[in-house]
């Protein structure tokens, strides 16, 4: 089951958008990544459906320039100031 989490920065008080992680429920096919972009100073979600994450390259959707994933473990730095102190909540599901 896939969630949607908002990531808000506790510094500078960046919010992102509603930011689908996880795999899909009915299509375990389907699957996201929260990562950011720099250029856009974004956080994003990256489409993985299809795609191998130590092979593939991925690009932002907007700016087409290449991404950072997050991973569950670090703390997440905040794309906009960089603090890493970034709270998630969560969304609901997908
Ligand atoms: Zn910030
Ligand atoms: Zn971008």
């Amino acid at each position: 089951m896939g969630e949607f989490s908002i990531f808000e920065c506790g510094s500078c008080g960046y919010k992102s958008g509603r930011i689908r992680w996880g795999v899909g429920e009915n299509d375990q096919h389907i699957r996201f990544l929260p990562g950011t972009c720099q250029n856009c100073q974004e956080l994003i979600a990256i489409d993985l459906t299809d795609s191998d994450v130590l092979l593939d390259k991925f690009s932002c959707a907007i700016c087409g320039r290449p991404v950072f994933f997050f991973e569950r473990s670090e703390s997440f730095e905040c794309p906009r100031c960089k603090a890493p102190d970034m709270k998630i909540r969560q969304d609901g599901y997908w």
